[in-house]
């Protein structure tokens, strides 16, 4: 966890999590994590129900893969320079999650099925 990297990393004598900036870092991870998590909830409710299995899917995998790759990149951020080094778990992160943008659907094409399923249903309900 990067909130446990910052409590224990010191500069200056001071550990980084006493810095506000990289408390909003923590804090920006954390609503992204949360949110994504909510979104697969909610499509997976709807999955099961029969009420959505087109849009909520693409929704939830769209924003996570995007948010993956930001906290991602704030978790390097967290770790300063260390986080750039290959032997350290963070890089590799950094560097995996960006696959997740491509694969089962890439962002493009989730947006397509996001914005056609969005104006087809709008079509319907004329
Ligand atoms: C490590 C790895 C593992 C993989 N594992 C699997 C697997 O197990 N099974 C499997 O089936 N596949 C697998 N793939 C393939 C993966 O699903 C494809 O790479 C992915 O779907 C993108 O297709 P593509 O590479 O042909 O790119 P393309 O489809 O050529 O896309 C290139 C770019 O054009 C955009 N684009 C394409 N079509 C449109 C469109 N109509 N409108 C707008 N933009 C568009 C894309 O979004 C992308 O930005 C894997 C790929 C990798 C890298």
């Amino acid at each position: 966890m990067d909130s446990t990297f910052a409590a224990v990393t010191k500069q200056g004598g001071t550990p980084i999590g006493d810095f506000q900036l990289v408390q909003a870092m923590l804090a920006d991870q954390q609503v992204g994590v949360s949110a994504g998590r909510a979104l697969v909830r909610d499509a997976a409710q709807k999955y099961v129900s029969g009420e959505d299995r087109r849009i909520s899917p693409s929704v939830a995998k769209l924003y996570c893969t995007e948010m993956a790759g930001k906290v991602a990149d704030l978790a390097v951020q967290v770790h300063g320079g260390t986080g750039y080094m290959r032997d350290v778990p963070v890089e590799r992160i950094y560097r995996e999650v960006r696959l997740l943008r491509l694969y089962e659907g890439t962002s493009e094409i989730q947006r397509l099925i996001i914005g056609g399923g969005l104006v087809r249903e709008a079509k319907k309900a004329l």
